[in-house]
């Protein structure tokens, strides 16, 4: 069996202009000097905060990452961000189609996948995100859900490139409503996705891939949500943009 790496992940959302950000990671840097053992730890701060974070994360424990991009390089697609962009800005992640993304922008499994596949062939490491909503929670369909979503995102991405991608389940009804997943509810959507990743790739494929789970993890929380055997580290909201309480949720990852 593959020992999968804990990997943290901050995802800032729309806060932080580029003081709050460099105090922000000027406090992560003091809180992090413990040993990590290997756990990944990554930020990702609004694109306007990407180049003082690229600044301010070099030479730390902390990798950069954006919160979304365009499949294209360049050209007339006004507002949006190319994966060539965050990569010259440092960032080696980035996260797609977030729930916020799906339900306010719009964005739907095909684009998604479009984006998947343009930052693996760009040399970013896409943070997928999965999850149901509370309506198709109480329907009991969370697992036709999170099925379609994971076949729909991952459409003709091949056993090799599908180990450098992370896949994030996080329930809808968990984000930002401090109403978190229990344990066992994590674990059992993380080993349908496993299992699935298993059938659409190979058993030792699906082994390698890192699945997070994100949706209200705090430090109180963290530990035996981390703890789980299919869930392989967090996606956070509301409790990154704090040094101490996302330096918390680090340490929980710790062994
Ligand atoms: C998120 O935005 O991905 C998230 C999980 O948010 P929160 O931790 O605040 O629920």
């Amino acid at each position: 069996m593959s020992v999968r790496t804990k990997v943290i992940a901050g995802n800032w959302k729309l806060n932080k202009d580029v003081h709050q950000t460099e105090e922000l990671l000027t406090g992560l840097k003091i809180s992090l000097t413990f040993d990590l053992k290997g756990v990944r730890v990554i930020v990702c701060p609004p694109f306007t905060s990407l180049e003082t974070a690229n600044r301010c994360t070099k030479g730390s424990v902390m990798s950069l990452g954006a919160q979304n991009m365009y499949h294209e390089d360049e050209g007339a697609f006004t507002g949006e961000i190319s994966p060539k962009m965050l990569k010259s800005v440092g960032c080696e992640y980035v996260i797609l189609g977030h729930s916020e993304r799906r339900q306010i922008f719009g964005e739907t499994d095909e684009l998604i996948n479009k984006k998947v596949k343009k930052a693996i062939a760009s040399g970013l490491v896409p943070i997928v995100c999965v999850g149901e909503t509370l309506d198709q929670r109480e329907k009991n369909v969370t697992s036709q859900i999170v099925t379609t979503q994971v076949r729909g995102v991952l459409k003709d991405i091949s056993a090799e490139q599908v180990q450098k991608i992370i896949v994030a389940y996080e329930p809808v009804w968990a984000i930002g409503t401090g109403r978190n997943a229990t344990p066992q509810q994590a674990e059992e959507v993380h080993l349908l996705i496993r299992t699935l990743l298993a059938e659409l790739y190979t058993p030792a494929a699906a082994g390698d891939v890192i699945i997070q789970y994100g949706g209200s993890v705090k430090p109180d929380n963290a530990a035996e949500l981390l703890w789980q055997p299919n869930v392989d580290g967090a996606l956070v909201g509301g409790a990154c943009l704090k040094a101490d309480s996302f330096s918390a949720i680090i340490k929980a990852a710790v062994r």
